[in-house]
């Protein structure tokens, strides 16, 4: 498995804010909430690997013949039920099963979660718990454990799930952490690199401490508030059956992202101060939380101004499946 580099180089100078003079509203900033840069095995030290063992299965269509996946990984904040555990279409790697087939499995272990949780039971969607193995004792208030997309998963401490919980509550859940394995270094210590090269050998090789240390509580950030989608890029027909959408324009949804601005952005974000941006997946903040962060001192976590750069929508790799 490859990690990504999403992570930012350098810190960005703020956006400049322009003076304003009395009853002028300041204009709506908003930042990517991002690991800060640094080598890969420094980010395994630190972060190490977050595993969702109990994963909902792939959907191939049999109306439209799509693979019906999401834009990001979905973790649900519902625990896989008991009786699901040592199901095969939750635990086997790349199971694919048809729509009918899922809309069924879903069904059941629908009766077992809360209710409400079944709309939320998506092809590929995780459900808890989550476990985390990381060569260190963790201490930073980020921690960026997921290797699969780099997005998805923020892992973070208790006082900073207060401030978000303060201020940005609509669509954002936390679920606690199982820590499995924890190293015996210190999470500030140079990575110990292994001797294959790889950042992710040293998943394997860490020493599990002896004494199982004092770690203070975690919580997975669940993120499904969205922004809305910008003009030219809202989805066209959809699958009657599956919901897949059926000929995307992926050139004018790239234009349409590419010229998004800061102004409409904030016309997009619905209020939010915290969400996804749709198609895509990217957390952004507000200047509100970054500030709350800020106040803190929260550690091993950078922002990104917006826009950074023109945007790029990637295609779904299920799309291109052989
Ligand atoms: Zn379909």
């Amino acid at each position: 498995m490859k990690l990504q580099h999403h992570r930012c180089r350098l810190s960005p100078a703020p956006a400049a804010v322009p003076e304003l003079g009395l009853g002028k509203e300041r204009p709506m900033t908003f930042w990517e909430i991002r690991e800060p840069g640094g080598s890969d095995y420094k980010h395994v030290h630190v972060s190490g690997k977050l595993e969702h063992p109990y994963r909902l299965p792939e959907v191939e269509c049999e109306k439209c013949g799509a693979s019906v996946s999401s834009y990001y990984d979905v973790v649900l904040p519902f625990e896989c039920p008991a009786s699901f555990r040592e199901d095969g279409l939750l635990k086997g790697a790349d199971t694919v099963v048809s729509f009918y087939s899922f809309t069924k499995l879903v069904k059941q272990i629908a009766a077992k979660l809360p209710r409400g949780a079944g709309s939320r039971l998506k092809p590929e969607a995780c459900l808890q718990p989550g476990f985390l193995d990381v060569p260190s004792v963790p201490k930073d208030d980020f921690l960026w454990s997921n290797l699969w997309s780099g997005l998805d998963s923020m892992v973070v401490s208790e006082r900073v799930r207060h401030v978000i919980e303060d201020l940005a509550p609509v669509g954002i859940e936390f679920f606690p952490v199982a820590f499995r394995r924890v190293g015996s270094r210190r999470s500030e210590s140079a990575p110990r690199m292994p001797a294959s090269g790889e950042p992710e050998d040293m998943m394997q090789n860490f020493k599990t401490a002896k004494a199982v240390p004092s770690v203070p509580a975690y919580f997975q950030l669940l993120v499904s508030a969205e922004a809305d989608c910008p003009p030219g890029a809202e989805p066209g027909q959809v699958c009657k059956l599956c919901g897949e959408e059926k000929n995307p324009d992926w050139a004018a949804r790239d234009k349409a992202w590419k010229n998004l601005t800061a102004g409409l952005m904030a016309s997009l974000s619905k209020g939010l101060d915290l969400f996804r941006i749709p198609q895509r997946g990217t957390v952004f903040v507000s200047d509100r939380v970054k500030t709350a962060m800020e106040g803190i001192g929260a550690t091993n976590v950078c922002f990104r101004a917006f826009p950074p750069e023109p945007m790029k929508v990637p295609k779904r790799k299920s799309k291109l499946r052989l």
